[in-house]
């Protein structure tokens, strides 16, 4: 019975497929998630109470992009239309800072082993900090140097 990032993507992302959105209480779900980016660390938790891990870099921030459509398409004006509704430099430099092996990979949090699960959603939720919208919306927000920028697979460096 306890709110869970994971379970909470999982099952807006189904919502989100089936256009049934509009089931859940947006604005809640907004209050909710963007509580979940803890200040002094700038990661997200997954539950309330608990440490910052990397992983819901994706589980918590990929809820936004979700969010931020969904209330855009009930005509929400309070949006913006350049950053997502989380700080975005702040997760960038959990990730970057406290999330890297020196040897490759990422991890949880500092003092944790590198896995291929924890690099996945590390990188998917860097991707999500880094760029807002698609087309003519898209906006990057890179912190640092431009060498922490994601490129994607397909494209040159
Ligand atoms: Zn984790």
């Amino acid at each position: 019975m306890e709110a869970h990032g994971g379970y909470t993507f999982c099952g807006m992302a189904a919502l989100v497929i089936l256009g049934k959105e509009h089931l859940l209480n947006l604005r809640s779900l907004l209050r909710w998630v963007t509580g979940r980016q803890m200040r002094f660390e700038g990661g997200f938790q997954g539950r309330c109470n608990k440490l910052v891990d990397g992983c819901y870099s994706f589980w918590q921030a990929g809820l936004l992009p979700l969010l931020h459509r969904a209330l855009h398409a009930r005509g929400d004006t309070s949006l913006g239309m350049r950053r997502w509704m989380f700080d975005q430099l702040a997760l960038q430099e959990y990730i970057l800072l406290c999330c890297q092996c020196p040897a490759g990979g990422l991890l949880d949090k500092p003092g944790k082993s590198r896995d291929f699960y924890h690099t996945c959603y590390c990188l998917s939720g860097l991707a999500i900090a880094q760029h807002f919208g698609s087309g003519d919306l898209h906006q990057e927000v890179v912190l640092g140097v431009p060498e922490n920028r994601l490129v994607s697979a397909g494209a040159k460096p």
